[in-house]
């Protein structure tokens, strides 16, 4: 797959936008995690922001689906993914190291810019972080029975008990 690299400053200072989308290649420490797991091709859109903080900013956002394992029935639950961040630009790590994060916007991230800046793994990037950790159906149907209601045929009761003696 051929990798969209572009002068992240540039953008930033022509207020430019760029669109496209990325099929995501490397899921496997999160298959890990769910096998069952897959992701849509993420649409993102890239727009440049100026300065914020006298610093060179562009806003990233992104849109897709992933398909994960219900937490509770184990069959597939689509998660829409959907997140928009302001990113503040600076040259180097030291730099980026420098920048006291502001508290007020929690959507906002400092990244090391590039002038062959990796869309691909930025747009990945946004979507790992974006992705919950457990999914459940709305209101799935196969809720385990209530333990107080029949705590005698639980079959995960003795499990417990037996977890418990090597704790
Ligand atoms: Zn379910």
């Amino acid at each position: 797959m051929s990798t969209l690299t572009i002068d992240i400053f540039e953008l930033a200072r022509s207020c430019q936008t760029l669109e496209g989308e990325v099929i995501l290649e490397d899921l496997g420490p999160l298959r890990e995690r769910d096998p069952q797991l897959t992701v849509s091709p993420i649409k993102f859109v890239a727009t440049g922001l100026g300065s914020i903080r006298q610093y060179p900013a562009v806003s990233l956002s992104i849109e897709g689906e992933a398909q994960m394992s219900c937490a509770t029935c184990n069959r597939l639950v689509s998660v829409p993914l959907a997140h928009e961040l302001t990113f503040i630009l600076t040259k180097s790590e030291a730099e980026a190291d420098s920048i006291p994060l502001d508290e007020d916007e929690e959507d906002q991230d400092v990244i090391v810019g590039s002038t062959t800046f990796d869309v691909n793994a930025w747009v990945e990037e946004e979507v790992l972080l974006t992705l919950p950790m457990v999914a459940r159906h709305d209101d799935c149907h196969y809720e385990p029975e209530p333990e107080e209601e029949a705590p005698k045929n639980n079959p995960f009761a003795g499990l417990a008990d037996a977890l418990k003696k090597h704790s």
